[in-house]
């Protein structure tokens, strides 16, 4: 059988490590299949999901769309290696620049704006999309995926956050199976799979910390761009490091797992673990803890969302706990990580609440990227907006939309004003 993907945002991160573990399952596929690799776990999310899985054990994969938002040069050259049939183009001034790259022989159809990231989500010619673009930006995107039905390997957190009941029954009633790529909702997914959904008396999710875990409330006044940008642990893009940082990357985790596995925030618990080697645990009734450990690599956890219920070979390192030695924990320290705190305040108010919170996050961390202000003044707007808005309940998108756009907007605003 062939897997048809797609993948938006494929020159990012978890894009580039994406095609990275599709290529070496394309040339490990028939070995793997040939020394009958273990079938794992029988027990499926959902009946959607389990349909989706079925008979995935001879799988070849094949790219069928790409997509990208500036980095033509990138897009260019994995058009080359793997002939997409389409690639979309997010920011328009990029397709011309592109077309002379590709020359006139390239047969890549090319879909522009947003637009095109739903077009892909929505072509008969794909069964997977691998949800990589960052930020809200891949909310209508994701939605036409679950409306298409697709299998939707979801790494973009925030369309989950902004929307995460319009999305998930979106997709319960169109038979799309969401598989988490996020490395610590993946081990979640995985330690399910070893009890009830009514045993389950909390998830642990870990956190490494970033890099001020140790910090006092007045050390974090004066850290710098360059300070916040290096992630002891993770190699990712710019947005989610900075986000890792703050911990604000923790709190929309909470809010996503909430939303994936249909647990009420309160039962989600974040642990700090500096080390990044046990992804998450859960604990079931009984006081049995299931964690999932494995190196700090995304390779792993988008492999899986790939494959399940399969398991393959990984191009991650192998884990070596007698070279690690020590596992650590601690709890956050919810003072100076307020975004934490903010979460459960988020998850409980529910309706439009969770799109400020994340919308003001995005605005606020482009503003600090642009080093128009400091670390400290991000979970600072974030608190200012969720003070001024009048949650609705029960929102639509494009209430939901609006509530993301008046966010942004107050952010801006506020900075303008104070520079
Ligand atoms: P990157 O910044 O590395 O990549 C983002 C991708 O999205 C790029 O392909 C970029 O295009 C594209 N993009 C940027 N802005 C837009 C836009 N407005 N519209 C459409 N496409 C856009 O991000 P990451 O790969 O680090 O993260 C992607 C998502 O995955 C995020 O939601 C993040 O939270 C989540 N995630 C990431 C992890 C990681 O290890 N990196 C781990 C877990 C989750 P271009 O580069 O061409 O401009
Ligand atoms: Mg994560």
């Amino acid at each position: 059988m062939v897997e048809k993907i797609a993948i938006l945002g494929s020159t990012g991160s978890i894009g580039k490590n994406a095609l990275k573990v599709i290529d070496a399952l394309s040339v490990k596929s028939e070995a793997s299949c040939e020394n009958k690799i273990t079938q794992s776990a029988t027990q499926y999310a959902s009946p959607a999901a389990a349909k989706a899985m079925s008979g995935r054990r001879n799988t070849q994969y094949e790219i069928v769309a790409l997509s990208a938002n500036t980095n033509i040069e990138l897009l260019a050259e994995q058009v080359k290696k793997f002939r997409p049939k389409f690639v979309a183009i997010t920011d328009e001034n990029y397709i011309k620049p592109f077309q002379k790259l590709i020359g006139k022989t390239s047969k890549v159809e090319i879909l522009a704006g947003a637009d095109g990231l739903i077009k892909i989500s929505e072509l008969q010619d794909v069964d997977t999309i691998i949800t990589a673009v960052v930020g809200a930006a891949g909310l209508k995107a994701a939605l036409a995926a679950a409306k298409a039905g697709k299998k939707i390997a979801v790494a973009n957190k925030e369309p989950l956050v902004v929307a995460g009941r319009l999305l998930t029954k979106t997709a319960k009633e169109n038979n799309a199976a969401i598989m988490p790529i996020d490395s610590e909702h993946s081990a979640i997914f995985q330690a399910l799979q070893a009890g009830k959904k009514n045993e389950v008396k909390k998830i642990i999710l870990t956190a490494s910390g970033g890099p001020f875990r140790k910090a006092t409330k007045k050390e974090i006044q004066n850290v710098t761009l360059e300070q916040a940008l290096n992630h002891p642990t993770w190699d990712m893009g710019p947005k989610i490091t900075i986000d890792s940082a703050t911990m604000m990357n923790k709190a929309l985790e909470i809010i996503e797992a909430k939303w994936l596995f249909d647990i009420a925030a309160e039962k989600i618990e974040v642990l700090v673990h500096p080390e990044s080697i046990i992804h998450s645990m859960v604990e079931f009734v009984d006081g049995s803890i299931i964690a999932q450990l494995g190196t700090p690599d995304m390779a792993m956890p988008i492999q899986y969302a790939l494959t399940y219920p399969n398991r393959y070979e990984s191009i991650a390192e192998p884990l070596k706990l007698d070279e690690i030695a020590q596992l650590n924990f601690e709890k956050p320290n919810t003072e100076v990580f307020r975004a934490l705190k903010l979460a459960y305040e988020v998850a409980k108010a529910g309706g439009t609440a969770a799109a400020v919170f994340n919308a003001a996050n995005e605005a606020a961390v482009e503003e600090f990227l642009a080093e128009k202000i400091k670390f400290v003044n991000i979970v600072e707007l974030i608190e200012q907006c969720l003070q001024q808005h009048e949650v609705k309940a029960n929102p639509t998108l494009e209430e939901l939309l609006e509530a993301d756009s008046w966010a942004r907007q107050k952010v801006f605003d506020s900075v303008k004003l104070k520079t």
